[in-house]
């Protein structure tokens, strides 16, 4: 058998390239390549940007977490952008400190569950802007206005508010994977329940997996689970 630099590497810091086939496990960093036995790949998922200033205003008023940033905008106006359950799961939350809650959707319906949107939609403290688009975000310190056209009427107004929310997605990051490991149509690695990839030997954990929860909780589950999985495969070589 080849000799390899590790029995295990866990990829969650940086590589710049993959090859995974059943005996060729390597990783390609910005300096040198690593050979490896067996490889967990945890490189995690970011939240889609939009490009209206997420890196400016990022913690000045952009934010892509209710829960973490909601009591920021206690009694203030804030825009909500999305339509799938996050962007209305969310929104209800923030309803709870804001005052009111402008939903910005590029459609006229959402895409979240029934259940949500009737939650939104009995939410007095939650208005609807539909067919509309954010566009860019205005203020000097945070945020003060948030830049919106109607993509029906080309109609453009500025929504005054303090927040402006964006759930659009997830994009997972797997840059650096090439063709070796299967992914699902939006580019998650496909993994069962051991964590086990198309390829003997390399596992996934966490949020990069097509998984149907992205939280703290599952993705250290997953990581337990792949840890076990590559010690039996490493055993068993
Ligand atoms: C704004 C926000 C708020 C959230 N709030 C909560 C919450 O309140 N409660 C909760 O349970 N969950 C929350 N989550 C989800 C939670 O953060 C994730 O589910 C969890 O961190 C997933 O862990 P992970 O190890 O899979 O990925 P991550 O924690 O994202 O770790 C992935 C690591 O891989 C690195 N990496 C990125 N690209 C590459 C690359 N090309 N090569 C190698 N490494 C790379 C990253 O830098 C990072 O260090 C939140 C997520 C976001 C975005």
């Amino acid at each position: 058998m080849t000799d390899f630099d590790y029995d295990l590497v866990i990829i969650g810091a940086g590589p710049a390239g993959l090859t995974a086939h059943q005996n060729a496990k390597e990783v390609v960093l910005s300096d040198k390549s690593l050979t490896a036995k067996s490889l967990i790949i945890a490189s995690g998922a970011s939240p889609k940007k939009l490009g209206i200033g997420e890196d400016r205003y990022m913690g000045k008023g952009i934010s892509f977490c209710a829960t973490c940033d909601a009591p920021f905008f206690k009694d203030k106006t804030v825009v909500a952008i999305g339509g799938g359950d996050t962007a209305v799961q969310e929104s209800i939350y923030l309803t709870k400190f804001a005052k009111k809650v402008y939903l910005v959707h590029r459609r006229d319906e959402l895409r979240a569950a029934k259940i949500l949107q009737e939650r939104a939609f009995a939410n007095d403290k939650i208005e609807m802007v539909w067919d509309t688009v954010a566009t860019g975000v205005e203020g000097l310190f945070g945020i003060e206005g948030v830049h919106v056209r109607n993509v029906k009427t080309n109609v453009e107004k500025t929504l005054a508010a303090s927040g402006c929310f964006i759930w659009v997605g997830t994009l997972p990051n797997t840059e650096f994977l090439g063709d070796d490991v299967k992914t699902d149509e939006f580019g998650f690695i496909r993994a069962d329940a051991r964590m086990q990839t198309n390829v003997p030997g390399v596992f996934a954990a966490g949020d990069i997996r097509d998984t149907p929860l992205r939280q703290v909780s599952t993705a250290v589950g997953d990581g337990a689970i792949a840890a076990v999985s590559a010690e039996h495969y490493i055993e068993n070589l």
